[in-house]
């Protein structure tokens, strides 16, 4: 066997988390900095959604609260985070998308035996609220196939139709200013408390996401790289 290349598999365990607010493009670094590293990609989102299509335990919980319009409560989401990181393919380190999202939430995870031995890694996608406005109110979807374009990218005779599949365009409903503009305020009063903890840990770096996703993407790994191979 070669042991000559240093993986991120042969050291500490990796704790990548990866802040961003929503709209942000956060989604799109996560699956590349997953694809690249070779981690699963955990987002507390996509976990919620398939135990509650799944009909697990977990998931009949969840659901009588979101039939309610409420939010899902912590203890809900750690266990379900919890069973999640337990499993085999997350023991070499793992990257967590769309969590903590409070500093409560943060010092839990930060209680959980892995991350005390595991590297932790804070990486956190700053975006003025204008520009977020701007890309999310811009969004053009594709009815038939789901393409997504954005109003900037496309010439203004060609807004009406995919140029994929000739679709019809169409703005989605939540993309309002309002909605967009309520969930950034709520982004930042949860988050700023957890920004300023992981500052204080020393393990927060944060990048400009104004940049094209290519360019942000080129420097997150570009630093990952530089994190996790480096001696
Ligand atoms: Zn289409």
């Amino acid at each position: 066997m070669d042991h000559s290349i240093s993986t991120p598999n042969s050291i500490t365990p990796i704790l990548l988390i990866l802040l961003g607010p929503p709209g942000s493009g956060k989604g799109t670094q996560a699956k590349r900095i997953t694809q690249e590293f070779n981690l699963p990609h955990i987002s507390t989102g996509d976990l919620l959604r398939s135990h509650i299509s799944n009909n697990s335990s977990i998931g009949q919980k969840a659901s009588k609260f979101m039939q309610q319009g409420l939010l899902v409560p912590d203890e809900i989401v750690m266990a379900m985070l919890f069973d999640r990181i337990a499993q085999d393919d997350c023991k070499k380190g793992f990257l967590l998308d769309g969590f903590p999202r409070t500093l409560e939430q943060a010092q839990q995870l930060a209680a959980y035996p892995f991350c005390s031995m595991a590297q932790l890694i804070v990486l956190s996608l700053e975006v003025p609220d204008e520009e977020i406005i701007e890309r999310v109110t811009g969004r053009l979807t594709c009815q038939a196939c789901g393409a997504i374009y954005h109003r900037r990218m496309l010439a203004p005779n060609a807004h009406n139709s995919c140029q994929a599949c000739g679709g019809k365009l169409v703005t989605r409903n939540d993309d309002s200013v309002s909605i967009i503009s309520e969930r950034l305020k709520v982004y930042y009063a949860q988050t700023s408390p957890l920004i300023q903890y992981y500052d204080q840990l020393g393990v927060l770096t944060t990048f400009d996401g104004t940049q094209p996703p290519m360019a942000v993407y080129d420097e997150l790994k570009k630093y990952l790289y530089n994190r996790l191979f480096s001696k």
